[in-house]
């Protein structure tokens, strides 16, 4: 359950002329200057609107990439803020800077209402050194401290964890309070029957997740490359597929235990090799030797579609295939489909963890057609493995 205080939990007058420290999520796919996809702008809009329009200054700060304490002009973050000034048809003011002299002047100049984004954080190292210095400067810019990158909460750095220490009101935005709101029912108390849909190639990264989840869920169905470890630990031949040995004892025991809720593919798209896809087959039950499972074949899409009929809450995370080509990508295709077409029949649909939101993409589904798409791949995991988040334990607690 979300217990921390959010933005809309302050009254107007404390916002009213306050300098706001905004940490967001703008780590978005840059291709020369133009940025390829804007989901994590809009979705931090509402939060930059309640504050503008209630007259506070905010200072709007994201990481982009992994410079690791170097200036790379590809990784600035000036395109965001180009954007932000279309989306918001405001302006927006851009230092590129993080902290210093010029910053803090703008800030200073700033009107109620003001809008300024900041470099990239991690154009400094001791943004991911979380070093104390560096925190607290950042937080001598401003008087209140909100988090809305959930997509970076899992990591203890100084924007997302170091600075807000400096300020007695630490809140969360909209992101992060939805995330918590969506995520935090999977974990506690979803409507039932509740099914997860795991895919992707590493069972290893999601682990913690995977453990939880089979525990609480009625139903749990696995595709993609994770699929194979499952099926060779039940002695199903899965040919050169993808496995993780080191997973199987777990699995073993996750089969043992959960197997009656376990549903796995029994048809499979193969071929020799990922680059010499030129024969194509379908194959039931087991793979030959030398050959490789790429995507959940026919009959196991249909089966995975009809067992996610008729449940009242759904989280998928995971392509059920290499879906970033078209020879593979039918599974992820159906089942992205299957979900979407579930939020209309009344479904609660959460979307998470990994590259969803491409595989989401790939398969033309709507992102509206999903009743919750997470923003955070690695975070939305580590909270679904019941880790706590640093960017989010920080944050005050409403009781108090
Ligand atoms: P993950 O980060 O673990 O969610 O994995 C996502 C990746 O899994 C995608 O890039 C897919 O191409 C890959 N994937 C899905 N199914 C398979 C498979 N059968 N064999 C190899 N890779 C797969």
């Amino acid at each position: 359950m979300n217990d921390k205080l959010v933005v809309s939990d302050l009254p107007d007058s404390e916002l009213k002329g306050k300098v706001i420290f905004l940490r967001v999520d703008f780590n978005v796919p840059i291709r020369d200057g133009k940025i390829s996809e804007d989901y994590r702008i809009r979705r931090a809009v509402p939060t930059i609107d309640y504050l503008v329009d209630r007259g506070a200054k905010v200072i709007v700060a994201s990481h982009m990439g992994r410079p690791r304490g170097k200036i790379i002009k590809s990784l600035s973050i000036e395109p965001v803020a180009s954007r932000l000034t279309e989306l918001l048809g405001r302006e927006v003011k851009f230092v590129g800077k993080v902290i210093g002299k010029e910053v803090k002047n703008v800030v200073d100049n700033l009107k109620n209402g003001g809008l300024l984004v900041l470099e990239n954080l991690r154009f400094h190292i001791e943004e991911r050194n979380n070093e104390p210095g560096f925190c607290k400067e950042l937080a001598s810019l401003a008087d209140i401290y909100i988090n809305d990158a959930f997509g970076t909460s899992h990591r203890a750095h100084a924007s997302t964890f170091g600075m807000a220490s400096h300020f007695s009101v630490r809140l969360a935005g909209f992101v992060v309070d939805r995330e918590l709101k969506f995520l935090g029912k999977l974990l506690d108390c979803p409507r039932r029957p509740y099914s997860v849909v795991v895919g992707g190639s590493k069972i290893k990264d999601k682990i913690h997740a995977l453990k939880n989840l089979i525990e609480k869920a009625d139903q749990v169905i696995i595709g993609g490359g994770v699929a194979y470890t499952f099926l060779k630990a039940k002695g199903i031949n899965v040919g050169d597929s993808i496995t993780e040995d080191e997973m199987i004892p777990w699995v073993k025991e996750a089969l043992d235990k959960y197997g009656d809720k376990i549903v796995l593919p029994v048809d499979h798209i193969v071929a020799e090799s990922f680059e010499n896809r030129k024969n194509l087959i379908v194959v039931d039950d087991e793979i030959p030797d030398e050959l490789h499972g790429f995507d959940i074949g026919p009959k196991t899409a249909a089966l995975f579609i009809s067992s996610l009929k008729g449940n009242s809450t759904i989280f998928w995370s995971g392509p059920m295939g290499v879906f970033e080509v078209d020879d593979f990508s039918s599974g992820t295709t159906h089942i992205a489909g299957a979900i979407a077409l579930s939020t209309w029949r009344g479904t609660t649909t959460v979307v998470g963890g990994g590259d969803s939101i491409s595989a989401l993409r790939k398969a033309e589904v709507l992102l509206s057609e999903i009743s919750h798409v997470s923003t955070g791949g690695g975070a939305s995991l580590e909270f679904l493995g019941g880790n706590e988040l640093p960017g989010i334990s920080i944050l005050n607690d409403k009781k108090n």
